[in-house]
Parts: structure tokens; sequence; C-alpha cells
């Protein structure tokens, strides 16, 4: 295991009815801006639940904040901020919501041009405190120090300690209304941020790889019940917490971490306008093929505990682990190739063009996956 440091300071509310909990975490004399997205709240009585929670602050809401949030919109928030003078905001949506208060967050206290940020990965050196309610399972960014920002084709992270949320609500009933996509993309997403941290080469982290696996296996087999049963409370619950536990920095303090995924799907997002999800079950199994030789081990580890793989040379239960997880990522009826989205080869030029210009050259738990690298995979993901 490697050297690390760990401190997860969210305090998290889980289960049915906590939206009322977050009365007590945010300071009676707050002046509170809510952030929602584009009015899913609504509906779905998380408005109404929030409202009542917040009945005796006071507070304001700025909504129409977009999946993959966009740097303009939530300039607007800053303004807001700056003029009617809020000092604490609440996020209550998904991962864009969350992502783009964070981003509010540090923006509002940001000397410079707020974009450095994302840009250059200015330091965040103030940051309103946020908390959140988190309404699709996902990113992990309920509890977590990052946000990805987009501007024009510019897909970018950020991350500071600072933003990381003071509390997050849990409520699996909230998940309820989620569409099918959204069930399917944050079983997905989820998934891949394990992945990230866990398939990547050993050391000696029994205690990551367990949890690892664990949250893998669950998420395996509980992201399929949710598409078949979607009234299933409990089947909801495990899909929750195991989407925060997935990104929340245990499964990643003292291992190595790949990143690649990630990375080359935010390119796929920027410029074709892929869900996030979609992007990661069309780039990953062509990592795996890629770096089938570097991620040998663990390859031949999660084969064999995941689906029980031990028969035939390592080659063959390499390609049989491989193919087991792309039959996953279809149950989940994501796509796990370009093609699978209407993407052909003549898409590949322009993301390694933007990746270039993103200065994503050193990507994988090695940093050996440059930009012929990254083409290579592509060429893979076809
Ligand atoms: P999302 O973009 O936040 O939401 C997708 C859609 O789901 C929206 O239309 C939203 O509607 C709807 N929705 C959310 N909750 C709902 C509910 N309970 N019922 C009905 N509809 C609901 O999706 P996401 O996958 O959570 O977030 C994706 C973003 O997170 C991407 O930008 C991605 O790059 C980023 N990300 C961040 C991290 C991190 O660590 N910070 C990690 C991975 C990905 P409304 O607009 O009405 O809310
Ligand atoms: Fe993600």
């Amino acid at each position: 295991m490697n050297r690390f440091t760990f401190q997860n300071t969210t305090r998290i509310h889980f289960g049915e009815g906590q939206i009322a909990a977050i009365t007590k975490d945010i300071p009676a004399d707050a002046r509170v801006l809510v952030t929602y997205g584009g009015g899913s709240i609504k509906k779905n009585g998380v408005y109404d639940q929030v409202a009542d929670a917040l009945k005796d602050h006071t507070w304001a809401e700025f909504s129409g904040i977009e999946p993959n949030p966009k740097y303009d919109t939530l300039m607007k928030a800053v303004t807001m901020i700056q003029e009617e003078g809020y000092d604490y905001l609440l996020a209550v949506g998904g991962g864009s919501v969350v992502d783009g208060t964070k981003f509010i967050a540090a923006a509002a206290e940001f000397a410079g041009d707020p974009w450095d940020i994302c840009q250059f990965g200015a330091t965040i050196e103030r940051a309103l405190p946020l908390g959140c309610v988190l309404t699709l399972p996902a990113t992990g960014s309920e509890s977590n120090t990052g946000g990805v920002i987009t501007r024009g084709t510019d897909k970018l992270p950020f991350g500071s300690e600072l933003v990381r949320p003071i509390f997050a609500v849990l409520d699996p009933a909230v998940t309820l209304t989620l569409p099918e996509r959204q069930v399917a993309n944050g079983v997905i997403d989820a998934f891949v941020h394990i992945m990230e941290q866990y398939m990547t080469y050993p050391v000696n982290a029994k205690v990551q790889d367990r949890f690892a696996e664990g949250l893998l296996m669950t998420l395996m087999e509980e992201g399929p019940k949710a598409l078949n049963d979607p009234k299933d409370l409990d089947v909801r619950a495990n899909i929750m917490w195991a989407a925060t536990l997935a990104l929340n920095g245990l499964i990643g303090a003292g291992v190595p971490q790949d990143w690649a995924t990630h990375m080359i799907g935010h390119e796929l997002t920027a410029l074709h306008g892929i869900d996030h999800a979609r992007t990661l079950s069309i780039v990953f199994p062509a990592v795996l093929k890629f770096q089938r030789d570097s991620k040998k081990d663990k390859l031949l580890q999660f084969g064999e505990r995941a689906f029980g793989i031990t028969e035939g040379d390592d080659n063959t239960r390499i390609d049989q682990t491989i193919a087991r997880i792309v039959d996953f990522f279809h149950e989940m009826g994501v796509p796990a190739a370009l093609s699978e989205a209407d993407l052909t080869a003549d898409a590949i030029d322009p993301l390694v063009d933007n990746l270039k210009a993103h200065k994503m050259g050193k990507l994988g738990e090695h940093r050996a996956i440059g930009f012929d690298e990254s083409r290579a995979i592509l060429e893979l993901a076809v």
C-alpha cells in the first residue's frame, strides 16, 4: 500500500425523509442560495421538501444549471451572489448541479478570472460553504472535492478541499423518478469511477481492493434490478450508497489511479454531447484492451473474483473478463463502442486534437498514455 492521508468531512444523511435534516446543518443566520437544474425537483416533491426544511431560513433560488454545467450559466449565479449577498449554497440535483455549485462557491470568492480555475488549475484560496441534496446517484460529487465545467468545447475538471460539501442528503426515495437512461448512466459512472481506482496494478492494498470489488459487484447485481424493477427502494438505496463510496476518497487511498477513460470521455461529451457515463462505457473497454499487459494482474484478479473466471491461459481469461464487463454495459443499455453511439473513425482526429488542446498527454496510472496512445485506444473503441 502506498502512503496516504485520508479525510472526508462530508456529513451524510442517508435514508428516506432525511431532507429535513438540513435544517440543523445550515446556520440559522445564513443567507442561503438554493441551486438546481431544469426543474425535475419541482415535479417530484424534492423542491417542496427543501422549502419546508428551510422555512425558518432566509433563502433564494437559482435554477437552470444544465447537464454538463456551463461556465456562462454558473457565472450568472456568481453575479446574483455578489449583488444580493448570499453566504451559503445548497445544491439540489445530480452531479451537474453539485459540480456547478462547487464552481459557483469558488468563483464567487475568486480574485482573478474564475475560468483560470479550470483552464490553468488556479488555486482556490476561498470558497462559500455548500451542502447538497443529491437526486441522482452517479458522480460521488456529493462528498468529494472535484467538479467538471464546460465552456464551448472545453470540458475541464477542477478541485479543492474548500468545495467539498459540508453535508449531503442521500434519500434513495427521491431517485425513484429518474428516467431509465439516468439510472443506467449513474450505475455506469459509479462503476467506472471504481474501476479507475482499482483496475491498475497491485500495491498490496487488500482493503481497498476488497472494498472496490464489493462495490463493483453490488453495482453489477443491483444495476439491472433497478432497470427491471424501478420501484424497488432497497435496490436504489444500495446503488446510491455504492455511488457515493465509489468516489469519496476511501477506495482511492494509497492506490494508483488511472482516469484515462474519464479524460478521453470528457472530449466525447465536449465534441458530441454524449452523456458522461456513455462516454465512459465507450472508452473503458478499449482502455482495458490497450492496457491489457500493464493491467494484467488486476484483470485476472477481477475476472476470478467477480465472474469466477479461472480456466484457460491468461489471455483467454483477460478476454473473457473484458467481455463480461461489456455484457454488463449492454445489459444496462449503454454503448460499449463508438459505433454504438453512431460515431465512426472520423471522430478520432478531432478528439485527439482536443486532448492536445487540453494538455491531456500523460494519462493513466503510469502517465504513459500520450496522444498516440489515446488515438490507439479510440481506434480500439470504434
Ligand atoms: P446530471 O447531469 O446532474 O443530471 C442528468 C439529468 O437527470 C438532468 O436532466 C436532471 O434533471 C435529471 N435528474 C436528476 N435527478 C432526477 C430525479 N430524481 N428525477 C428525475 N430527473 C432527475 O447527471 P449526473 O450524471 O449526476 O452528472 C453528470 C455530470 O457530473 C457531468 O458533467 C460529469 O462530467 C460530472 N461528473 C462529476 C464527477 C465528480 O466527481 N464531481 C464525477 C463524474 C462525473 P434536472 O436538470 O431537472 O435536475
Ligand atoms: Fe464520472
